[in-house]
């Protein structure tokens, strides 16, 4: 089993001060969250320098990530190491992903930048239904959407600075390997954790 923080900001983004650097080193000191996905607002730039860094120790998993701002609102891209070609609307978000074989998670479906009801019906591999900056009850909507839909249940931090690092995390069951934590995902070997 391997503790993911699956949505968080690195400088790159452009509204976070985390730099790459600090992400790793968080992340090295942490007890048990021991993987990232580094899901900056369109681009891949802070996602390379957090592996370059974190290729120094053997027990960290740092997965590529994308948080693609869409016309209806945010979509997350994992696992995929290639930039979205703009302009980024929902239905080539989508199939961006599906032709790369990326895995597809809704952020805060119900908070501002959420895409909403839409989430009922998108090709979606999981949903975020646990974000500490959503309120409970955006939160409570979100589980119960992935309930309806029978959709893995994922958590991320959604951090943008050093404070909001490992509030929350998903509990994975997989090997410590992007490959093997993405399929995992997939398959609903996922379980929130806080
Ligand atoms: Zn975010």
């Amino acid at each position: 089993m391997v503790r993911v923080d699956l949505h968080l900001h690195t400088v790159f983004s452009g509204d976070s001060t985390i730099s790459p650097r600090l992400l790793v080193e968080e992340l090295q000191a942490h007890p048990i969250v021991k993987g990232v996905a580094i899901t900056d607002h369109n681009n891949l730039k802070g996602y390379f320098q957090a592996r370059k860094f974190a290729s120094a120790y053997e027990d960290l998993v740092i997965l590529p990530g994308i948080e693609a701002s869409t016309e209806k609102g945010d979509m997350i891209v994992l696992g995929v190491e290639e930039e979205p070609r703009y302009p980024l609307t929902l239905s080539s978000v989508v199939d961006f992903a599906k032709d790369r074989d990326g895995v597809i998670v809704v952020p805060h479906p119900y908070r501002s930048l959420g895409i909403g009801d839409l989430a009922m019906n998108i090709e979606a591999d999981a949903i975020e239904v646990l974000n500490p900056t959503a309120t409970l009850r955006e939160n409570e909507m979100a589980q119960e959407l992935a309930k309806t839909r029978n959709l893995p249940e994922v958590a991320g931090t959604d951090a943008h600075n050093a404070r909001e690092l490992w509030t929350v995390f998903t509990e994975v069951e997989a090997e410590p390997s992007v490959d093997s934590i993405l399929n995992a995902i997939r398959k609903g070997f996922v379980k929130v954790g806080r």
